[in-house]
């Protein structure tokens, strides 16, 4: 372990209290306010606006007045104002990525990835809309357009572990195409969202972006729910992607999903195995594990398994375990203590069904912060087809499971409910790209995990999702297309006869 400590000091200044943000105001909730908890030490950070039924109503109101004067705003302004967003969000990043820090529990280090991401983000959609173009041609006697128009009120609703990062893949598309929003953050962790409600305050028209914090089963549903809603967004788990896919249909509204994932990472034998351990190792640690983009399924070649794990393991052993405002942690608390208990009862059904926890598998205690679930970095031997090979632990853990065959070993990689990402590291990059076609994935990262490239499209196969956000694709899912079919003059008298 590194003994180096960099702790990371900022004046947060925060407000103690945050209101639900609704036409550029900050409202007094009605039901009162939801405790934001600091994940390492458990001290209270602030209190957030606990939304329901009637700031979901006065949100989406909000947003559907504000929506026609924003569709119709000039996309060159439109996009000024997403490049000023990115303006003050990169102004004030140190402090909003510190508040990150704090209410999440992730290593301060990652955020500089998650900000840069997120800025990226609303500089991409920025210029992306002013080529988004429809179509048009003449046609025989006329004339025909093609445009994509903008839906209307996007409801959208976001997961804790990179809030961010979600903000900014949500909102930045869905205003380039002229949408107005109503987002809801996660309960685990909104303030950095609320704080950057009032960057927006000084940058967007009222009632463009409006956030409303709360509870999934009370603000969420509520939104999902609300019949004055154009589009239903959301990124999270499973269960509840399904519950808004199925509200979508009930409603006929477009969705997209963005749930969970179980990527593979496959090691062939030619590889450096230093430089590919290394690569592992953050594949399956970064976020402390709370991705769905993780490599957390090592599928390594027979004749360099041996090597390959025992130096998996030794470098797992030198991942610094600490206080998330430290620079030089690289894992740190857990969320909260339900995800915490739940990852520890993963590594209880891996021993039942026979898996091998190699290295790790226990949590431990960091001075100051008794509070936090910190969990080793954990190595499980185990097969493709266990529980702790197919479903999401969302803590720092992979198993590693040993391959021969190509066949075989790209079989295994694809028998798993999700599809979002996969990893593959080898030097012959034929080998490479024959496995990449072969994986059911919407991201195949060769040679470096997490190689995110602007303008790519990101998003799940099978389970993992509907649609893809981060790209030019995002505006699609984003618009409709009208086809307007224009005829110089009416048909000559008698066409009807
Ligand atoms: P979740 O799906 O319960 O929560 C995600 C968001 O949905 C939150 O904002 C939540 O308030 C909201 N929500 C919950 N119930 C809702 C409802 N009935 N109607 C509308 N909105 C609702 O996820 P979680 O409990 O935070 O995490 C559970 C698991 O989900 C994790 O362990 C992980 O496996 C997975 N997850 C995936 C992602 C991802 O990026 N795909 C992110 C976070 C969590
Ligand atoms: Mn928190």
């Amino acid at each position: 372990m590194e003994t180096t400590s960099e702790k990371v000091t900022v004046d947060l200044k925060l407000d103690e209290t945050y209101g639900a943000f609704i036409n550029g105001e900050f409202v007094e909730p009605s039901n009162g306010y939801i405790d934001a908890i600091n994940a390492a030490n458990g001290k209270l950070l602030s209190k957030i606006a606990r939304c329901g039924k009637e700031e979901i109503d006065r949100a989406v109101t909000a947003a559907n007045e504000a929506f026609k004067g924003w569709s119709t705003t000039l996309i060159e302004e439109r996009s000024a104002l997403l490049h000023k967003v990115a303006d003050v969000l990169e102004a004030n990043q140190d402090r909003l990525k510190m508040i990150e820090c704090l209410d999440t529990g992730r290593p301060i280090h990652e955020f500089d990835l998650d900000y840069q991401l997120a800025i990226y983000q609303f500089r991409y959609f920025a210029s992306a809309i002013l080529t988004y173009e429809g179509a048009s041609r003449p046609v025989q006697n006329g004339h025909l357009i093609v445009k994509k128009e903008a839906l209307g009120v996007c409801a959208q609703i976001i997961p804790w572990n990179v809030p961010m990062i979600m903000v900014s893949f949500k909102l930045a598309p869905a205003l380039a195409a002229g949408n107005t929003v109503v987002l809801k953050p996660a309960e685990d962790a909104s303030l950095s969202t609320m704080e950057f409600a009032k960057l927006l305050q000084e940058v967007l028209p009222k009632g463009v972006v409006n956030i409303v914090p709360g509870y999934g089963t009370e603000a969420g549903q509520a939104l999902i729910d609300h019949p004055d809603v154009h589009k239903l967004a959301f990124t999270g788990s499973v269960d509840v992607g399904r519950l808004v896919g199925k509200t979508a249909g009930e409603r006929i509204l477009p969705v997209t999903l963005e749930l969970g994932g179980k990527a593979p990472h496959i090691v062939f034998p030619d590889v450096d195995i230093d430089r590919a351990v290394e690569n592992a190792t953050l594949g399956y640690t970064f976020f402390n594990g709370q991705s769905c983009i993780l490599g957390t399924r090592l599928f390594i070649h027979e004749d360099i398994y041996d090597e390959f794990v025992e130096k998996l393991i030794a470098r797992a052993k030198e991942v610094k375990i600490g206080d998330p405002t430290d620079r030089s942690t690289r894992v740190s608390a857990l969320i909260n203590e339900k995800q915490g208990k739940s990852v520890l009862g993963y590594f209880e059904i891996a021993k039942e069904e026979g898996a091998k926890i190699l290295y790790g598998g226990n949590r431990v205690t960091v001075p100051g912060n008794e509070y936090g679930y910190f969990i080793e970095p954990t190595i499980i031997e185990a097969t493709s087809e266990m529980r702790i090979a197919q479903e999401e632990i969302f803590g720092p853990a992979a198993t590693v499971t040993r391959w021969s065959d190509i066949d075989d070993v790209i079989r295994m990689a694809n028998d798993v409910d999700y599809g979002l990402a996969a990893g593959i590291m080898t030097n012959d990059l034929e080998n490479a790209l024959d496995t990449a076609n072969k994986l059911q994935a919407g991201s195949v990262w060769i040679n470096q995990y997490f190689n995110f490239q602007s303008g790519a499209p990101f998003g799940g196969f099978k389970n993992s999702g509907v649609g893809r956000e981060y790209s030019k694709e995002a505006l699609d899912n984003y618009t409709q297309s009208k086809t307007i079919v224009a005829a110089y003059q009416l048909p000559p008298a008698g066409f009807f006869k």
